[in-house]
């Protein structure tokens, strides 16, 4: 049957079995290239600077997404990694269950954009902590590929105190507990904002460092951390409402 030939009937219709080889090579891209180089080189990560807004990205990446310009501006980052948000999970790929709960968490690097996924090595998901300072455990140089699996974990750093003690439970320690989480979730909140942190980034890193290590935050610093959580919260209610008066094919109200 020539190969226009339309089918009139479904019966008329044929197939065999064959085999068509494929060959895939996946790139990471310029930047995501270099990033594991880096990693596997050096066992560093690379960062990318926005000469526009001066933001830095973990892991590099060739375009600011806000300025959509290209960011020739790269370095290895020596910042501090810090626990961002985390989880726990019971059940491998297929579903069936491990013998341990896996921790995984998002790591983030102060005043740096991005962020990496990976395991947390902390022995037990009651033993981490948002903001909870952690480094990378790589393999050794000589079995290291440059993928990201050249990194084990990311395992704590501070010795600092520990908030693994759940028994017991006096109300001042409950106090102290709700003080810390409230801290932690205005923090949380500044951040996810979007608030352009940049003059207030010094304050923040090192309230984040106390918050991190479960300090409690003196008066001045609380309130400083209030003051700060009321502008992230103008500059999210800004955003919403320019973009609630971006022309678009629905009223809004
Ligand atoms: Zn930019």
């Amino acid at each position: 049957m020539p190969i226009l030939e339309k089918l009139a009937q479904s019966g008329q219709a044929r197939h065999w079995t064959d085999s068509i080889p494929l060959e895939y090579h996946y790139t990471a891209g310029v930047a995501g290239e270099e990033f594991r180089r880096e990693l596997r080189d050096n066992g560093r990560f690379l960062v990318s600077k926005c000469s526009k807004c001066k933001s830095t990205y973990i892991p590099a990446r060739m375009y600011c997404p806000d300025c959509f310009i290209e960011m020739k501006d790269q370095f290895p980052t020596d910042k501090p990694g810090y626990v961002y948000s985390f989880t726990s999970v019971n059940r491998d790929r297929s579903g069936a269950d491990t013998e341990l709960p896996i921790t995984v968490g998002i790591v983030k690097f102060e005043g740096v954009k991005g962020g990496i996924v990976h395991l947390l090595d902390v022995g037990g998901p009651d033993r981490v902590s948002i903001g909870m300072k952690v480094s990378p455990s790589l393999k050794n140089l000589s079995e290291r590929i440059g993928a990201i699996t050249d990194i084990l974990g990311f395992k704590p750093t501070s010795t600092g105190p520990s908030k693994t003690t759940t028994e017991g439970g006096t109300t001042e320690r409950h106090a102290a507990r709700t003080r810390d989480d409230q801290a932690r979730s205005l923090l949380h909140s500044i951040e996810e904002s979007g608030y352009p942190i940049e003059e207030d980034e010094m304050t923040i890193s090192s309230l984040r460092t106390k918050i991190g290590k479960g300090e409690l935050l003196t008066s001045e610093e609380d309130r400083l951390l209030h003051r700060l959580g009321d502008k992230a919260k103008e500059w999210r209610k800004a955003v919403k409402s320019s973009s609630d008066t971006e022309p678009t094919d629905t009223l809004s109200g």
